[in-house]
């Protein structure tokens, strides 16, 4: 994960870890280096700088060319930065409805229905809940069944209404469904587009406004880079949702949507898809995965 910008990091310390002695002018290559790994991690240009400046900063105030090992006190200055940018503190899921509804917003493809599956799995198997999930996606009868097929695999029930147009009536029954029949959790997986688009902003904001879940969650692909980053500005301008989920962090992604996310919406990420498998879920950490960037 992030093996290049980790690579790049690595290499932009070394200016400092390799000199006798320390000057100005080798923090400052440091921090150059260190900015140049961030945009080359699809980093967007203001957040690398001012990422660069406040580390600047804390160098000079801290007096890190007085210390005993500067290399060391710029990699840890580096990665609090890093973890404050991601999301200081770890953002749980909020569960306090009964039942809790959580819905699922995001682009076709982003991995919205696996996402579901993954999360009710995770409610289901480490926090013994009782899960139910619903399909919402009134375009794709292919949609549907793939939230079915996923629903087989991990045990838990699909609500569906195949022959109803309105995602909000869906939505509403499933919420019925699940206060009937002792459901604890509803997870909401709605229809996505390929790209925003009024009409599908409109439907989404509509089912939002009338089952006013708990929890709202944005899924974005990770591999989409700075576009992760718009599509999360579209979406929280009309959902103002709780909390992202990166997907395929397994993949070949240079890291930067979820360096920058957190300080373009001001929302955290709460888990990351790390591959196809209803098991390849985790909670997000921001201090870990500063961790496992800088080493
Ligand atoms: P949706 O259209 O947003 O519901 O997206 P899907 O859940 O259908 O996912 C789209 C594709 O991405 C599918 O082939 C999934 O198997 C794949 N996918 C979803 N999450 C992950 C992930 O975390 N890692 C990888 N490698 N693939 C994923």
């Amino acid at each position: 994960m992030f093996d290049n910008l980790s690579d790049k990091l690595d290499k932009a310390f070394h200016i400092l870890k390799g000199h006798g002695k320390i000057t100005e002018v080798n923090v400052a290559d440091t921090l150059k280096e260190v900015r140049r790994a961030l945009l080359d991690a699809d980093v967007n240009f203001k957040i690398a700088k001012d990422f660069t400046s406040r580390v600047k900063d804390k160098a000079i105030g801290q007096d890190v060319l007085t210390t005993l090992q500067p290399g060391q006190l710029m990699v840890k200055l580096v990665k609090d930065e890093l973890t404050e940018l991601m999301g200081g503190d770890v953002a749980g899921v909020n569960l306090s409805g009964n039942p809790s509804v959580i819905l699922m917003s995001g682009l076709q493809g982003s991995g919205k229905t696996t996402f579901s599956g993954k999360l009710a799995n995770f409610l289901k198997t480490k926090k013994g809940k009782k899960p139910l999930l619903v399909a919402c996606d009134i375009y794709r009868p292919a949609a549907i069944n793939q939230l079915h097929v996923v629903g087989d695999q991990i045990g838990v029930e699909v609500y569906s209404e195949p022959e109803n147009k309105n995602a909000v009536s869906i939505a509403e029954n499933a919420i019925k469904h699940a206060k009937a029949n002792g459901y604890n959790v509803v997870i909401v997986d709605t229809a996505g587009r390929l790209a925003v688009d009024e009409e599908m902003m409109t439907e989404i904001a509509n089912v939002h406004k009338a089952i006013q879940p708990q929890e709202t969650l944005f899924v974005v692909d990770s591999m989409t880079g700075q576009d992760a980053v718009n599509t999360a500005k579209a979406f929280n301008d009309r959902l103002n949702f709780d909390g992202v989920v990166l997907t395929k962090l397994d993949g070949d992604t240079r890291g930067g949507a979820a360096i920058s996310i957190k300080s373009v919406v001001d929302k955290p990420i709460k888990f990351i898809g790390t591959g196809e498998k209803m098991e390849a879920i985790d909670v997000f950490y921001p201090a870990r995965m500063a961790e496992r960037i800088l080493g």
